[in-house]
């Protein structure tokens, strides 16, 4: 069982996870091992507390490798997927490649450098490895992921912009390339070029806030008009891209008129969709313990308002796509010519952002169909396929 040790819920949704893990795996008479962040940060307590699991692993997975090679019989350091039978899977339509891990920011409420470390480049050899392994197990997106992912760059080798050409040019070539969580400082034009080369028109920047006093608190730079001046930059190398941003409510200290400037920011600010977070103190950060502690309910009121401009604003967005021509990746194929199958647009993330709906014709999970928007609810989309498209 994998772990995540970022916020609270996170947490009790792993622990809870780790104990139905442990049920079940128990009850056919398997061994349960968890691993992950949460591991990683609190091991001791977590092992007096749940004697039902059989193996600890933090983020090094060496002990968990070992134990599988010897429940396969076989030397320790076999790949998993040679260890223990695979089950069978539908054909991935998008697969997530890590590039980086760790952060050397240290923005004041977060655990994960506390737990993750410094930032550290994923080499470009094994990215490219790990992108020709998902493309040959027929992924047709490739979403490139870690915690800062703009400031890729391996010595004597280049930067996220060859990468992102690299893995651009594979064979079989990915449909899609998106990468994911920009920090805004390094959304610079190098790499704004080069998403407008090789990826698609999407922009994921989490902004955390737009009082340029709560951003300073945080240990974040910027403000609302520093924010507008990077959306406009980015509009403009990407036109019609889908900026998706977070925002976090409660911050220790936040004023009711600090609040207000994230909530004209929001108003200003054209995002087609934004995650809203209360503050959730995380033990160990700077941010814990800082004075004007906000009162839950004022917080929890603050994001369902910040949570409805949001949703409102997003509305624009996405009812100006009607009539736009758009390719659906299909996720869930419909077997009937006048069946809904069920996929994404370029500007909708795997996972996070909304779906599309997709009528008209009869479609396979992984076909990439070219349609017509129809319509839009809230952050979905209804789109036709288009006649004679691919
Ligand atoms: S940039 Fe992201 S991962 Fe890094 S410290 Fe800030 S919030 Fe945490």
């Amino acid at each position: 069982m994998n772990t995540c040790g970022f916020i609270d819920a996170a947490k009790e949704e792993s622990i809870e996870a780790i104990l139905d893990a442990a049920e079940a795996a128990h009850a056919r008479g398997a061994r349960v091992a968890a691993v992950g962040c949460l591991v990683e940060r609190y091991r001791d307590e977590l092992a007096a507390e749940l004697p039902e699991v059989d193996l600890w692993c933090g983020l090094d997975t060496a002990p968990l490798l070992a134990a599988l090679g010897e429940a396969g019989g076989e030397a320790g350091d076999r790949p998993v997927g040679d260890a223990l039978p695979v089950p069978r899977r539908p054909r991935p339509v998008s697969a997530y490649v890590k590039i980086s891990d760790g952060c050397d920011h240290r923005c004041s409420f977060c655990a994960i450098p506390l737990i993750k470390g410094d930032y550290e480049t994923v080499p470009a050899g094994e990215v490219l490895r790990s992108a020709r392994a998902a493309l040959a197990a027929g992924a047709r997106e490739l979403v490139l992921v870690g915690q800062d992912t703009s400031r890729w760059a391996q010595p004597g080798w280049g930067g996220v912009s060859r990468l992102l050409g690299e893995l651009a040019a594979l064979e079989p070539a990915p449909e899609w390339l998106r990468l994911l969580y920009l920090q805004p400082e390094g959304v610079d034009s190098a790499l704004l070029e080069a998403l407008a080369a090789h990826a698609v028109p999407y922009a994921d920047i989490p902004l955390q806030h737009a009082s340029g006093a709560v951003l300073r608190r945080m240990r974040r730079s910027g403000d609302g008009a520093g924010h507008l001046a990077l959306l406009e930059r980015v509009r403009a190398v990407l036109p019609g891209a889908a900026i998706r941003s977070t925002f976090i409510t409660g911050f220790p200290g936040e004023t009711d008129a600090e609040f207000e400037e994230l909530v004209a920011f929001v108003r200003a600010a054209g995002l087609a969709v934004a995650g809203v977070f209360v503050y959730d103190e995380q033990e160990g950060t700077e941010a814990a313990g800082m004075p004007g502690a906000v009162p839950r309910e004022l917080a929890l009121e603050r994001a369902a308002r910040l949570g409805e401009v949001i949703d409102r604003e997003a509305e624009q967005f996405w009812s100006g796509l009607a009539g736009d021509t758009v390719d659906v990746l299909v996720e869930q194929g419909a077997s009937r010519a006048d069946g809904r199958a069920t996929g994404r647009i370029a500007l909708q993330a795997p996972d996070v952002d909304g779906r599309t709906v997709l009528t008209g014709r009869r479609t396979r999970r992984g076909d990439l169909v070219r349609a017509i928007v129809r319509d839009s609810l809230g952050y979905d989309v209804e789109a036709v396929a288009a006649t004679g498209g691919t």
